[in-house]
């Protein structure tokens, strides 16, 4: 059976990974996500195994050092972690699976499985970027901060990604990660 591809999308933190790829799911209704695990509080509506799974650092460390992440990171203060069994068993079934995790993380995952399609979302600009984190109104004045910074040395590694698109344009930039991911898969011979 044909694996399953490995899609990663990453970018800045606000710049709308997690509203391409709801839209995303719309189109390519067999895509599947994975499901994080993080040790940040979970923000208002968030559900524990749905938007992410919810561990203090204790259990998270334990995970890690069990080797249960396929790559993880420590971002503004938090852990992020892609749990690893289902994200194999679902690539060794032949599902295609998208990653929405930061740029340290896709590295990881391309060194891993260069086979892998990673995707870059910028932003229209930077002071885009700023108007969405604190539009959306889930961070504090120092967090906006910190994940500005953050986006800055990040934006410069865009370089490094497969794709690059500019979220400018919602139906857009989904089109055109429906459209890698379908070009990819066209090409691909096992
Ligand atoms: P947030 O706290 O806003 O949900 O996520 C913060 C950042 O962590 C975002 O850039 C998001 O893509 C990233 N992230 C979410 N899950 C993972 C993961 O499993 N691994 C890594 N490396 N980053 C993740």
């Amino acid at each position: 059976m044909k694996k399953g591809l490995l899609i990663v999308l990453s970018g800045p933190s606000g710049v709308g990974k997690g509203t391409i790829y709801s839209h995303l799911l719309k189109i390519m209704p067999d895509l599947t996500v994975s499901v994080s695990a993080t040790t940040r509080s979970p923000r208002a509506g968030e559900k524990d195994g749905v938007q992410y799974y919810f561990l203090d650092r204790e259990e998270f460390i334990r995970k890690r050092a069990n080797g249960e992440f396929l790559e993880w990171a420590e971002t503004v203060g938090n852990f992020y972690g892609t749990p690893k069994a289902p994200v194999i068993e679902k690539l060794e079934n032949g599902k295609d699976v998208l990653l929405e995790i930061d740029v340290k993380g896709a590295h990881q995952i391309k060194a891993a499985y260069p086979d892998c399609v990673t995707i870059f979302v910028l932003p229209p600009s930077e002071e885009e970027l700023k108007k969405r984190l604190v539009g959306r109104g889930t961070e504090t004045e120092a967090q906006v901060k910190a994940r500005l910074e953050l986006a800055k040395s990040e934006l410069s590694e865009s370089v490094l990604f497969d794709y690059r698109i500019v979220n400018d344009d919602l139906d857009r930039a989904v089109r055109e990660v429906a459209d890698i991911i379908n070009k990819i898969k066209g090409e691909r011979k096992c």
